[in-house]
């Protein structure tokens, strides 16, 4: 028997694949706020050297780097909503992201002689990229590496899979919010030409 929310997750299973970023309405998008430098290792890198210099086509990741991040760690909360979606960084930042040694890594090697530091982060409180979120899942020992987290329990984190990466073409400011946000129709706008015609990052 076909159920109603079998027939609603095939929908968004093609959807979350088949779509045009131009014309993909406004009330289809859902945005998502990161703490600085957890955007990092997701759009900026060989997208954004040096900082707010932005040049397409992005290099290719250099060899010997940690892969790109494409999941996305959250506690509390998870989500069936899948497809388009802004990546947007917030004016917080996580010291556990700037000690962290894989976004360190990649730090260095677009920004060498530049310090990890918020200050660098002049990008905070902009839209920076957008992505397809093609699933959401709670997290298990080893699943998603080298960039999903686990635990379970009161403080279980849930994997968010982010596909289709593309670091826009200029970064467009905007106010972020908890958990994954609908962004208001004239961001949408703003955001829509920024959008690269082609795959940027992974
Ligand atoms: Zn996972």
């Amino acid at each position: 028997m076909t159920t109603a929310r079998a027939v609603m997750q095939r929908r968004l299973d093609e959807y979350a694949w088949e779509f045009d970023w131009a014309t993909v309405p406004a009330e289809d998008w859902r945005a998502i706020t990161l703490k600085g430098p957890w955007d990092f290792p997701i759009a900026a890198p060989f997208a954004r050297a040096p900082i707010a210099e932005w040049s397409y086509p992005v290099p290719a990741h250099p060899a010997g780097l940690p892969e790109p991040k494409r999941c996305e760690n959250r506690t509390w909360w998870s989500t069936a909503w899948r497809g388009p979606l802004m990546i947007h960084v917030g004016k917080n930042w996580d010291e556990d992201g700037e000690d962290d040694p894989r976004v360190r890594a990649m730090w260095r090697a677009v920004c060498p002689g530049l310090p990890l530091t918020r200050k660098a982060w002049t990008w905070a409180g902009h839209v920076t990229a957008v992505a397809r979120l093609v699933d959401c899942h709670r997290s298990s020992p080893g699943c998603c590496p080298p960039w999903g987290a686990y635990a379970t329990g009161r403080y279980a984190i849930n994997h968010l899979i982010l596909r289709d990466v593309r670091a826009l073409t200029a970064p467009v400011g905007a106010r972020g919010y908890q958990q994954l946000w609908t962004p208001h129709a004239g961001l949408v706008e703003q955001v829509r030409p920024m959008v690269p015609a082609t795959g940027g990052a992974r």
